[in-house]
């Protein structure tokens, strides 16, 4: 049987719009990792008969029910008490878990005094499992009633989801007796549209396994899910789905389950001994950022240099000043300079140049913003794309960067450098 979930995320503070509400973004994600379904995010207010009311609702339509948040010791933390009222369960006394609270305040907590209304967290609806808090004194708890699985977390993201992680997460996988297996497949270059418009047919036609897109700033990614008895079954059976994809979509999947496209340079500069380098002007650092977020990149990556004026495009990179003066700050030849200039004095092999408007507003040249150039400098020659990446300032320096990391991938690839779609 395929479950349905629904995410119950309590707290006035989320309605009032005072935090996003996270917790049902994370949860979404790992139950897509497992297969499930979640139909409704539903956010209530810390009010037990609006709680009350959106359970009636939710246990209609859902057979998995997820609250988050109002475990706490306080007197506006009362999920565990109306969730057990509204499927008729008593809350008793947890002896572990109290002692379990004891230790965590012994522990972990020296500096503060446990109250009394701690011990109101020990309380559980009967007959429940239990979900331990490594990072908290709230328990969680998941209980079977009326057919439905309600599963209640604390709310706090760093007590949510590690919770989520190890606790629910076991706990519904043992809901089927079937695996539940998926793969993520990264795709940069081609828009959403096409991508769908592309492969429209096949995600309706799939029931299992299913191929859906979820999307990912600057980014395309599909996720392939399959159920089967064994996870060698489950393998077998997406594997032609993985086909056709790369199939209708070509050389623009650039991984699969790799994570990051700057993971997938790494991956590629290790693997060949390719050292590389980069000049930024309108990422101000960013694709620096990116590469050095990952561990174990200094063995290939030299270094970068945010050159934002003109003058340090001359004095640091080389860029000769009649080039900037004559063909403009934002223009082709002075990419390629930056690139051919990192290059240079990182004495790295690739060397990344990127001089473009992110705006608002455009410069005095009056070059339309979101018009970027990134150029990659090889030994042999200096590849360059010019860009229209529209409006917004975050996206047009996201996806600058995406463009550079995209060229060092397709070149340590044998792939045209210069192409991409839109
Ligand atoms: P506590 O023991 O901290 O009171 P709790 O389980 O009672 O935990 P809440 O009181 O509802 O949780 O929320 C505590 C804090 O956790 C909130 O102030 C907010 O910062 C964060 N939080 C709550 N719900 C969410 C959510 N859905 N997404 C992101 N953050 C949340
Ligand atoms: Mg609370």
């Amino acid at each position: 049987m395929t479950h349905t979930a629904e995410i119950i995320s309590v707290g006035t503070e989320l309605l009032l719009g005072n935090i996003a509400n996270t917790d049902a973004q994370d949860i979404s994600q790992m139950l897509s990792e497992i297969g499930i379904n979640v139909y409704y995010h539903t956010v209530v207010g810390d009010n037990p008969e609006r709680l009350k009311a959106a359970v009636a609702v939710a246990k209609g339509r859902a057979d998995i029910l997820i609250t988050t948040g109002g475990l706490g010791p306080t007197c506006d933390d009362l999920t565990k008490q109306t969730l057990a009222e509204s499927f008729g369960k008593k809350l008793i006394f947890d002896e572990q878990e109290a002692q379990e609270i004891r230790d965590y305040f012994a522990t972990r907590l020296h500096s503060h005094q446990m109250t009394d209304n701690n011990y109101r967290q020990a309380y559980l609806p009967e007959g429940c499992v239990p979900f331990h808090n490594d990072c908290g004194t709230a328990p969680g708890c998941a209980f079977e009633a009326e057919g439905v699985h309600v599963l209640m977390l604390p709310g706090p993201p760093r007590e949510c989801v590690p919770m989520f992680r190890s606790c629910a997460m076991p706990y519904l996988r043992r809901l089927s007796d079937l695996e539940i297996k998926s793969h993520n497949i990264h795709i940069f270059g081609l828009g959403e549209s096409f991508v769908e418009d592309k492969l429209r047919d096949t995600m309706l036609k799939l029931e299992n396994p299913t191929l859906a897109p979820y999307a990912k700033s600057g980014e395309v990614r599909l996720r392939v899910t399959a159920r089967a008895r064994t996870d060698e079954e489950a393998e077998r059976m997406m594997a032609p789905v993985i086909a056709e994809v790369r199939e209708k979509i070509g050389d623009c999947v650039y991984g699969i389950d790799t994570d990051t496209l700057e993971n997938t340079v790494l991956q590629l500069l290790k693997k060949d001994g390719v050292t590389l380098a980069a000049a930024e002007s309108c990422t101000g650092g960013l694709v620096s950022k990116r590469m050095t977020d990952l561990p174990g990149a200094s063995e290939v990556y030299l270094g970068g240099a945010v050159t934002y004026a003109p003058s340090s495009k001359t004095a640091i990179l080389g860029v000769p000043a009649d080039l900037l003066e004559h063909d403009g700050v934002v223009s082709s030849s002075v990419a390629e300079a930056m690139a051919q200039g990192a290059r240079a004095r990182f004495e790295s092999d690739l060397g990344i140049g990127i001089t473009g408007i992110a705006g608002p507003a455009s410069d005095e040249s009056g070059t339309p913003v979101g018009t970027v150039f990134v150029s990659l400098a090889t030994h042999r020659r200096t590849y360059t794309r010019k860009l229209h990446l529209g409006h917004d300032r975050d996206r047009v320096r996201i996806s600058a960067a995406n463009h550079a990391l995209d060229m060092v991938r397709r070149f340590l690839t044998g792939l045209p450098v210069e192409e991409w779609e839109q």
